[in-house]
């Protein structure tokens, strides 16, 4: 690993004397791992990627992380970096320092912190563990559509439904880091049992494969020839297909129903809706902001929905806020 003194880098002198120090973010997903150097205003100034090897072996996967830290490691700023900010699909034992990713099978209580210390790239830098939602909430919050908010809850309806909350002001991971875990709320006392051991999980109902699964059992017909996805059954829904409209439908109405629950619990004055099915905003954001009037019944439940701002970037920038030092 190469290493750069402030004195003998003017590339970087000039990047950290704008921008204040550098923090290095890992985000860690079932698809794709990222590592990126942000800057202290969030702005992403390198990055490296790898997919993330579908394998049952745990240093395959490692490998994979380790590539992406040695490359950034290259980037002339990297001396500068005094923190390592990572954010991973759940379930994540912040306390621990371990993950359990679901699409991750050859990582169950992995430790995960304990061994990127162990890396020559990593060593002697402040680490801090959160999940991928947490990750996503700090970034909006402080860069993004929860900005200057006191109370906030910021939703990624994705493959899965994660969530997190901004209370007093700050983000709340909670002890073991899944405080806010909105998608294993129940709001249906009699739905599909969830793979979480639940019943009625909001994931079931308003993840892109709940919006695709219903379209389909609502009689939508998928393009010919491949797999459908939660964006055909989109354009399906503006083109005026009931079935794809009703399972819109169905999944902005158990969000309100979950948003509503917490807005009511926590008086949130922002809930933020991020994630790949947001794509669709325009589909759901409208039908929330509708069954919203139904389920937050009392004027202070009454949130405002918001769709995030910062896109893919959120959980490296996110995960770089909560790691640096303030
Ligand atoms: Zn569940």
């Amino acid at each position: 690993m190469p290493s750069h003194s402030p004195a003998a880098s003017p590339a970087a002198h000039s990047v950290t004397s704008t921008a204040g120090p550098l923090t290095a973010a890992l985000d860690i997903g079932g698809t794709k791992i990222a590592a990126a150097l942000v800057a202290a205003d969030g702005q992403v100034l390198a990055r490296a990627r790898r997919s993330t090897p579908q394998t049952t072996r745990a240093e395959t996967v490692q490998a994979a992380v380790t590539a992406c830290l040695a490359e950034l490691a290259d980037h002339s700023g990297w001396g500068y970096v005094r923190a390592l900010g990572v954010c991973s699909a759940g379930p994540v034992d912040c306390a621990a320092g371990t993950v359990s990713p679901v699409n991750i099978p050859a990582w169950r209580e992995y430790p995960l912190v304990k061994t990127l210390r162990q890396l020559p790239a990593a060593a002697g830098l402040h680490t801090v563990l959160c999940g991928d939602a947490v990750a996503m909430t700090a970034a909006e919050h402080r860069y993004g559509a929860a900005k200057g908010r006191v109370n906030a809850l910021c939703m990624v309806v994705s493959t899965g439904v994660g969530a997190g909350l901004v209370l007093d002001g700050a983000v709340r991971p909670g002890p073991t880091g899944n405080a806010g875990h909105l998608g294993h709320v129940s709001v249906d006392l009699h739905g599909e049992v969830c793979p979480c051991g639940g019943r009625g999980c909001l994931e079931r109902l308003a993840s892109g494969g709940a919006i695709t699964r219903h379209a389909l059992a609502a009689g939508w017909l998928p393009p010919q020839g491949r797999t459908p996805a939660t964006a055909d059954v989109a354009g399906a829904a503006r083109a005026g297909d009931p079935a794809a409209l009703a399972a819109f439908d169905r999944a902005a109405r158990a969000l309100a129903a979950g948003i509503a629950g917490c807005a009511t619990l926590l008086e949130l004055e922002v809930a933020v809706l991020g994630g790949g099915v947001m794509s669709a905003s325009d589909l759901l954001v409208p039908a929330v902001q509708r069954h919203l009037t139904r389920y937050a019944a009392l004027p202070f439940a009454r949130t405002e929905i918001r769709t995030a701002a910062l896109g893919g970037d959120a959980g490296l920038v996110g995960a770089a806020a909560l790691a640096r030092p303030n």
